[in-house]
């Protein structure tokens, strides 16, 4: 039977069957767009329905890309990724092959043979490589203008498109150039909705959205955000004497200097006028908030200039903190609001907490770590040496250098009460690389005057393990001559978390230095783990042997380091022994050096140098 024949609007003559298919595509096309599907499935839907149309053929989108030379792929669902790979980057001419030449023509292409059609001369190794032997492109176009991009049918047989196949063609490649005005319209409408126009930040609208989805996030993984409320000083005056476009200028200037000094971490946006919010996320630990607060008060001392003038302004802050002042977003937005005007009530050019407590608890630290500095200059830390002995020879095997803090007023100041600060705040740099060479120093002065050599252990902190400070060590070492076989370091299981650290850590072995694991079975890593570390020692933490005497857990668990540690030919340690019991107990598992208050206490120089003089 013959089949009926019908004329689409377009004049063109398909049967009812092809008109049928026409009709299905562009339904369903419709569906997803009513559906919401994202744009990018939809043009991979389209190139799939086209290739189930034509038998043996496969679809490509092209658009001109930002350059707006060249051609980049949009979509091609069923082209090898190293077929689009070469195919983008195409800048139309009349060799360009067929989506090329359909652009550069801004007219549909049909190449029946790619191998001798001059249009497809640039393209033969393409079409050799991807069996590409017929190629029919007609160009995108939004409305009547010029094309924009291309949609092409490519076939691995030579072959010329029927009427219906043509028509397929311009139908796919007009419903392309629908959806991309639809698109743009979207994309500028929801930047119009979630951005400043003024200074292209984040706004209030999409302020808020992070906002509660940093809380989201903050909340199950148990950490804090701090919302800061910047607002300008005297800016009114800047729009009074100069006129809103100067004032804008400032503003977009101002937003520009903040920026600067925020890493992506923070989201910045502007709430309108002359008020912006930081948003930190990741710890938002009070301390690094008050270290940030510091750097934008001190950006406000220089002057912003615009159009040849010179503007002083400063800025009021406040703060809120998550969990502490409020579980959501307009809470701490509110929170850090009344703390900006409080800020701007105690003269401007400051910043507020909303919680004053905990301002003062960050002023506290803020004076520990300014105390830490001074107590450095000034030479009030000490370091005591708590000797560790050989279980089998009962002899000195080595030392722990510890550190104190002889403070003028508040006396012996224990590490735990300051080396959290100092690693939080940096200053663990400094000051590690102070008792470092101080502990090196005093250990070869008991040598070369006449004890016997032990080995010199010392704490490092994972802040303290980075390439540069690895250098500053070695340095250390080589001016001191110090004999390098007897130096130790004890590092904690968290380096395991930072790749920066686990590379410092394979310098330090390279250096022939020993390194031991600190507080084994607090932390995050197994022995399986271990394994890959370049260490020498293990400490089993004081929290296991302390209970041994009456927690069988705890004599399970020293037991299987002890065993474990040595199969994988790792020296042992046990700190924190305090009685008898605990030190029978170790030694009948074979632990091999002993540290604890039953055999001594950290000892001062004077202490050691009078337990340990040789005779002379
Ligand atoms: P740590 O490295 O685990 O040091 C062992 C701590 O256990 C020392 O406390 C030591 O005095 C204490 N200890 C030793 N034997 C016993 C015992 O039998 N019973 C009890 N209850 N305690 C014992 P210290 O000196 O207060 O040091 C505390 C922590 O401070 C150290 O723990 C270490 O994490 C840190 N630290 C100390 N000095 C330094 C240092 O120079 N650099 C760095 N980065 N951290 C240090
Ligand atoms: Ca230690
Ligand atoms: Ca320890």
């Amino acid at each position: 039977m013959e089949a009926k024949v019908i004329s689409l609007r377009s004049g063109c003559q398909v049967t009812t069957e092809q008109a049928g298919q026409l009709l299905a595509l562009q339904r369903e096309i419709l569906e997803q767009v009513a559906l919401n599907v994202d744009y990018r499935e939809i043009l991979d839907a389209l190139c799939k329905a086209a290739e189930q149309i034509v038998p043996n053929s496969v679809a490509s989108i092209m658009i001109f890309d930002e350059t707006g030379e060249s051609l980049t792929v949009l979509a091609a669902p069923s082209i090898p990724l190293e077929a689009v790979a070469l195919l983008n980057g195409l800048i139309p001419s009349e060799r360009a092959g067929s989506c090329g030449t359909a652009v550069y023509y801004n007219e549909a292409q049909y190449v029946v043979n790619t191998r001798v059609d001059d249009r497809w001369s640039d393209l033969q190794a393409f079409a050799h490589d991807f069996s590409i032997n017929a190629c029919w492109s007609n160009p995108v176009k939004i409305e009547k203008d010029k094309a924009i991009g291309s949609f092409a049918l490519s076939s691995f047989e030579e072959r010329a498109p029927s009427i219906f196949y043509k028509q397929l063609l311009e139908t796919c490649a007009h419903i392309v150039g629908i959806l991309l005005i639809k698109n743009k319209k979207e994309e500028s409408l929801w930047k119009l909705a979630h951005y400043d126009t003024l200074t292209g930040l984040v706004n209030r609208n999409l302020l808020k959205q992070k906002l509660s989805a940093a809380i989201g996030e903050a909340s199950s993984q148990k950490y804090h955000l701090a919302v800061l409320v910047l607002d300008l000083d005297g800016f009114k005056d800047v729009n009074d004497w100069q006129g809103y476009e100067v004032g804008d200028k400032v503003l977009q200037q101002v937003a520009k200097n903040i920026e600067g000094i925020l890493d992506g971490s923070y989201v910045f946006s502007r709430l309108g006028s002359d008020e912006f919010v930081i948003l930190v996320g990741g710890s938002g630990e009070s301390l690094s908030v008050q270290l940030l607060i510091g750097k934008i008060l001190a950006l406000f001392k220089k002057k912003v200039h615009v159009a040849d003038c010179e503007f002083t302004l400063s800025v009021s802050i406040g703060v809120s903190l998550f969990p502490e002042d409020g579980l959501s977003a307009s809470d701490l937005l509110r929170n850090a609001d009344t703390a900006m005007h409080a800020a701007k009530k105690a003269g401007r050019a400051c910043s507020r907490f909303y919680n004053e407590g905990l301002t003062n608890f960050v002023k506290y630290k803020m004076d520990l770590i300014t105390g830490m500095r001074i107590a450095l200059v000034r030479g009030d830390f000490v370091l005591h040496y708590q000797p560790q002995y050989c279980q089998k020879t009962n002899k000195l095997a080595g030392v722990e250098a510890l550190v104190r803090w002889q403070h003028p007023e508040k006396g012996l100041i224990p590490p735990n009460d300051f080396i959290p600060l100092a690693e939080e705040s940096g200053f663990i740099q400094e000051l590690g690389l102070w008792l470092f060479a101080e502990a090196c120093r005093q250990c070869k002065a008991w040598w070369d005057g006449g004890i016997p050599e032990f080995s010199l252990a010392i704490n490092l902190s994972v802040k303290q393990l980075d390439a540069d400070n690895i250098k500053k060590l070695q340095a250390i070492l080589l001016t001191m001559k110090f004999p390098i076989y007897n130096l130790e370091l004890e590092v904690t299981e968290s380096l395991i978390m930072h790749q920066e650290s686990l590379t410092a850590l394979h310098q330090l072995e390279a250096l022939g230095i020993r390194i031991s694991m600190d507080d084994f079975g607090t932390g995050y890593s197994s022995l399986a783990q271990l394994k890959h570390l370049p260490i020498s020692k293990l400490k089993i933490d004081r929290s296991f042997v302390k209970d041994l005497s009456e927690d069988e857990n705890d004599r399970i668990i020293a037991k299987t380091i002890i065993a474990m540690g040595h199969s994988l030919g790792l020296i042992v340690v046990a700190e924190g022994v305090e009685t008898v019991e605990q030190q029978a107990f170790l030694v009948q598992e074979g632990c091999d050096l002993i540290q604890g208050y039953l055999l001594s206490r950290p000892l001062t120089v004077e202490q050691f140098s009078v337990l340990f003089q040789t005779p002379s």
